[in-house]
């Protein structure tokens, strides 16, 4: 039986002089692959070719267990047609679908973070200038961190209770342990980042992102670049450190 949803392409692959493997995520399914026969031919019935960020409704035969789904329609609307045409929109874009794709499970629904990730292209190709597009990013890392069940523990230490605060004499994340890790207990600990309390606060309320300095943004952005590299084993893609 065929579904239909709302989707947005997250990667492409060539399969052949014809066709091509459309990694999606859909409102209702969460991430799918699917076969586009004859995307790469002039004449298709994708409304042309099918590249990242191609936004609209599919209708798909799903494939068996999590085999690939084949492609029966695509009607494209032009919602993120602007993301290109800035360097830096697209240099926020593009980490935040490599992400979603390395760190979401085939068929496995996430309505909202569809929506968050929706938001967030609209929001980026909007954005006023790069720190706007920087602090939309930083957000949409957590929402996703959040929604696959990992948010980064960061309002006290996570090896025990000890609630952060001004006390700390310093600061530390670690990857592996998924949060912050006091000063009695990061030497338990060899994967840990020094952060600065700045830092810490900003992403333990991610309001006071829009206040932050410059170099404070500059470190969580790294500290997120260090945690998805330590989450998916490898860098980024489309954001290498
Ligand atoms: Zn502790």
């Amino acid at each position: 039986m065929q579904k239909k949803d709302q989707a947005i392409c997250l990667r492409t692959v060539a399969y052949s002089d014809t066709s091509q493997i459309a990694v999606f995520f859909t409102e209702t399914e969460g991430k799918i692959s699917a076969i586009a026969k004859g995307s790469r031919r002039p004449k298709n019935p994708f409304d042309g070719p099918i590249e990242v960020f191609s936004y609209g409704t599919i209708v798909y035969a799903p494939g068996r267990q999590e085999g690939l789904a084949v492609l029966a329609e695509f009607a494209q609307q032009p919602l993120f047609l602007g993301l290109r045409r800035r360097l830096e929109t697209l240099n926020a874009a593009l980490p935040a679908a490599e992400l979603t794709e390395k760190l979401t499970q085939p068929q496995d629904p996430h309505p909202r973070l569809f929506e968050g990730l929706r938001q967030f292209l609209l929001d980026v190709q909007e954005a006023a200038d790069a720190r706007q597009i920087r602090i939309r990013l930083i957000v949409y890392q957590m929402l996703l961190l959040a929604e696959i069940g990992l948010a980064p523990v960061m309002d006290r230490c996570v090896n025990g209770p000890h609630p952060f605060g001004r006390h700390w004499k310093w600061i530390y994340f670690s990857s592996h342990q998924n949060g912050l890790l006091c000063p009695d207990c990061e030497g338990a600990f060899a994967e840990k980042k020094r952060i600065s309390p700045a830092a810490a606060a900003a992403l333990a309320d991610l309001k006071r992102l829009k206040n932050a300095d410059e170099k404070t943004i500059q470190e969580i952005e790294n500290l997120l670049l260090y945690h998805f590299r330590e989450l998916t084993g490898r860098p980024l893609k489309s954001k290498p450190d």
